[in-house]
This record gives structure tokens, C-alpha cells and sequence, in this order.
């Protein structure tokens, strides 16, 4: 270890890993270069944003059986919100990158490679690349803002300092080019973690996160709209993007000074069948209705989506169209196309339709920044009643999976929310009708929704869903069949 003197203030200034090449003095937060002979200043590193995460400096942890410690800290800001990249010291003095995207964890190590990857202004969602000597997806292509430091770091980081990085993607695994230093970027190696898979130690815990944010990440709780004073159900650190019910203010809740982004325009009431705060019981969990969005096709076809959470379900999307119920779910391994299909697990999904998709009315929570009139590009594809839906932005490209959800069962879900509601009327004369088919299979598909970096999204564990089953079995002995051939 490398200890100095904060030039500022005097206090110590430890360094513990060799890569580091400055750290932010903890005292007076100047930016301390470790080569004694560097010349140029860092000036002040701003202060970190209180954002609920329950890692800091010193948390310690295992992944793929080495230890590592935290040791410094980056944190992010880009259009939708805003992340921190740890920075790891492993037991062998390697280092990497724990991120922590509104409790979506990955972590990212060096991949050393001679090859050069395409340059930065290049790279588009959803184009085939060769990185690293292997085929990938661009996934995320994005530049960030660092709008706060602590601890060691590998680079020169000052005030306005940006990152440009793109996500590459194949099957389950992933690749990070960073460009932040220019040309070739830097290449890392990726993978989803959860944060208990790193048997973490000396995390901050849920007290600690309350005293300094008020609040702490993955309950549903409200905060007062600041535009309007309505009450707001949302997830402390996971749900930074709120949409106020009330007076349709945009607010960043990104960390507890809530913002209010722009204020709300004068929209018609829209009623939907599940209203926000809507709380379903699935098994023993509990999830709430935190966020609603309608969305039009290029063909004036509508359709309503729930966004639900449940402290371990994570996110779940539901979607309410005029020939049924679908449930949703974000993928963590996206299929690989073939053609005009995608193979998913060696199963192949027919293409079916391409289309856009765009926002005519949002309220509630999301964990994405979302607006009246976002457009994205849609793509879906089917196998049996299964559907896979690519969803497609200038920045990144997300994959959610589909499959349809009986009346009865959403019904016994919510129970006294939705006992008045009638099954859709099924139109099959519309069927004949070449153009009339695809608005009306359109309709039975729909749009997954699942987009923009939904995390955590999971589906129910095994044991839950069996715990349904077993209860519908009970009186709704065929959805139970249909269920059970379809798990
Ligand atoms: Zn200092
Ligand atoms: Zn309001």
C-alpha cells in the first residue's frame, strides 16, 4: 500500500491498488494523482449522490471463488438515470468493476485482445459485430456523464469527464467496450451477478441507507409529488422515472432530492382496468401496480401495460389488449437470430411482425425515463403461444418474453379489482381479412413490454408458481392443465 499527502488539505491518502492512477481524498475530495511527478490538477471531485445503494468503500465480497474489496467508486449519469461502477481490488491484485445499475449488478474484467473493434460512432442496437474474436450484438450503445467519485481509480477522472460505452451481447454473456480514453476502447468481459452471489460483507445495511436517503431500495413506497403535493407509490432506487397520476409532472427520483424534470401536460384522464397501487396476490407475494403506460401502433391499435413489482419477483409486465391478458418478462439470455427467426435455446421463433410502438399515456413508477410520444421499434416473434419481443431504441435493444394469461387467473390475482370485468370478445370472422388478421394476431401478441434495462425481472420462482397451480387446480382444473403443459 501507497500511502500520500492530500496536497489540499495534508490528510493521508491511501493507495491499495496498482492499477489506480488517482484517488479523491476522503477530507476535502481533491483528486490525488499517485505518480509524484504528474503534473496538472484534478481539482475537486464532486461529491457522490445519495442513491440507496447498500455497497460502499470497504465492502468485500467473492465471485468465481476470488475475494475482492471495493476500493473506489464511479458514479454515472446518462439520459434515464444514473449508475455506479465499483472498482475492485481482487485478492490477487487484478481489479474490476462491480456495476450497480438501480440493483441490476454486473461485473466486468479485463479481456486483454489484439484485435480492434469497431470505433465507438459506428456502433447501432441490434447490429452483428466481431469483438474479442467472437460474434456479439450491439445491446447498449451510450456515453455518461461522471457526476461523482470516491476512492481509488484506474484513470484520470476531472469534472465533466465522459464515458462512452457500449454493451455487446451473445446468448447469456456479455462484452464492454469502453471508449472513454479514445480509440481502440477498452475491452471487459461481463456478467450478471445478484449481490448475493458475491456473499457480500460490510454492506451498508437497511438502517443505515434510511438515515442518510430517508428511504431504502426494494419496498414500494410513496413520496409527495413536488409539483402538485399527490402522493406517488415508487421503489427508492429502482424506479427512478415517475410520471405524477395526478398532474402528469416528470420527476427524477434518482436519488432522495426529488426533481421535478418538466412539468405535466394536460392530458385526458385515461381509466384502465388495473388502477396504479393495485396490489395482486400471487402465492404468498405481494405485488403492486407502480407503473401504467398506453401505447398506439402505426395503425391507431392500442394497448395498456402494468408494470408490477414484488420484493422477489422483481418486475413483471402485464398486458391488457382488447383480445386478452399477456404476463411479460425481461431476458437476461437473448436469442440468436437466424434469418428471418431466432433461435432461443435451440427452439426456433417465427417472425411475425415489425412495427412502432409509441407512448400515448404514462403514469406511476418506471425504471426507464419514459414520455408521451417515445417510439420504439418492435419485432416479435412466436413459438406455440410463446412470444419473444425485440424492442428497439437509438440506444439499446432489449428482449422480454410472453405468454398469455387466462381472465380467471389475473381475476384471482385481484381479487375485488377485477370481478366485473368480462373476457375480450374474440372477433375470428376478422380472420379472413388479410390486413384484419395482422391487427388482430397483433392484438393477441403484443408488445412485451419489458424494455429499457428492466431489472431484476424474473420469473416466478418454481415453488410459487406451483403454489398457483395448485390453488387454481382446485376449481379451474383445465387453466390448470393448460398451465402445466405449458411450464
Ligand atoms: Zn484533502
Ligand atoms: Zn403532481
Amino acid at each position: 500500500m501507497l500511502t500520500l499527502s492530500c496536497p489540499s488539505c495534508g490528510a493521508e491518502v491511501r493507495f491499495r491498488s496498482h492499477a489506480a492512477v488517482m484517488a479523491v481524498c476522503e477530507y476535502c475530495r481533491t483528486g490525488v494523482l499517485k505518480d509524484p511527478g504528474s503534473v496538472g490538477d484534478l481539482g475537486k471531485i464532486a461529491e457522490v449522490l445519495e442513491d440507496f445503494s447498500p455497497i460502499q468503500l470497504g465492502t468485500a465480497g467473492t465471485w468465481n471463488g476470488r475475494s475482492f474489496t471495493v476500493v473506489g467508486r464511479l458514479q454515472l449519469r446518462y439520459d434515464a438515470g444514473f449508475w455506479n461502477e465499483w472498482y475492485l481490488l481482487f485478492g490477487d491484485g487484478e481489479t474490476g468493476w462491480l456495476g450497480d445499475a438501480s440493483g441490476q449488478f454486473t461485473i466486468t474484467v479485463d479481456r486483454p485482445t489484439d484485435e480492434k473493434p469497431s470505433p465507438f460512432d459506428t456502433l447501432r442496437p441490434g447490429m452483428d459485430v466481431t469483438a474479442a474474436g467472437e460474434r456479439w450484438v450491439v445491446a447498449d450503445v451510450r456515453t455518461a456523464r461522471c457526476t461523482g467519485g470516491q476512492g481509488e481509480l484506474p484513470f484520470r477522472v476531472g469534472d465533466g469527464w465522459e464515458a462512452k460505452v457500449a454493451d455487446l451481447r451473445s446468448a447469456g454473456r456479455f462484452l464492454t467496450l469502453d471508449y472513454s480514453d479514445g480509440y481502440p476502447p477498452k475491452v471487459y468481459d461481463g456478467t450478471s451477478v445478484t449481490l448475493e452471489s458475491l456473499r457480500p460483507q460490510l454492506l451498508r445495511d437497511d438502517d443505515a441507507i434510511r438515515q442518510t436517503a430517508g428511504r431504502y431500495r426494494g419496498k414500494v413506497q410513496a413520496l409527495d409529488c413536488p409539483a402538485c403535493g399527490s402522493g406517488i407509490k415508487y421503489l427508492p432506487g429502482m424506479t427512478a422515472n415517475l410520471v405524477c397520476p395526478s398532474c402528469r409532472a416528470h420527476l427524477d427520483a434518482a436519488s432522495p432530492q426529488v426533481a421535478v424534470l418538466r412539468a405535466g401536460e394536460k392530458l385526458a384522464a385515461v381509466r384502465t382496468t388495473l388502477p396504479l397501487g393495485a396490489e395482486a396476490k400471487v402465492g404468498n407475494q405481494k405485488l403492486t401496480v407502480i407503473g401504467v403506460m398506453r401505447r398506439a401502433d402505426d395503425e391507431g391499435t392500442e394497448w395498456t401495460e402494468y408494470l408490477l413489482y414484488g420484493p422477489r419477483s422483481g418486475f413483471t409486465w402485464l398486458v391488457e389488449t382488447d383480445e386478452g391478458w399477456q404476463r411479460s418478462n425481461a431476458m437476461d439470455s437473448w436469442p440468436a437470430r437466424r434469418g428471418d427467426s431466432v433461435l432461443l435455446h435451440n427452439v426456433g421463433y417465427r417472425r411475425l411482425y415489425a412495427y412502432p410502438a409509441r407512448v400515448t399515456f404514462a403514469a406511476g413508477a418506471f425504471n426507464w425515463r419514459v414520455a408521451v410520444g417515445d417510439t420504439v421499434q418492435v419485432e416479435e416473434f412466436e413459438k406455440g403461444q410463446e412470444r419473444l419481443t425485440a424492442e428497439r431504441t437509438d440506444h439499446e435493444i432489449t428482449w422480454s418474453r410472453s405468454k398469455p394469461l387466462a381472465l380467471d387467473q389475473l381475476k384471482a390475482w385481484f381479487p375485488g379489482v377485477l370481478k366485473d370485468v368480462m373476457p375480450p370478445l374474440r372477433k375470428p370472422a376478422a380472420l379472413t381479412d388479410g390486413s384484419r388478421y395482422r391487427g388482430a394476431a397483433k392484438f393477441l401478441i403484443i408488445v412485451a413490454g419489458a424494455l429499457n434495462a428492466v431489472p431484476l425481472m424474473v420469473n416466478f420462482g418454481g415453488t410459487i408458481a406451483y403454489t398457483i397451480l395448485a390453488g387454481l387446480a382446485l376449481y379451474l382444473p383445465a387453466i390448470f392443465l393448460d398451465n402445466n403443459d405449458s411450464q
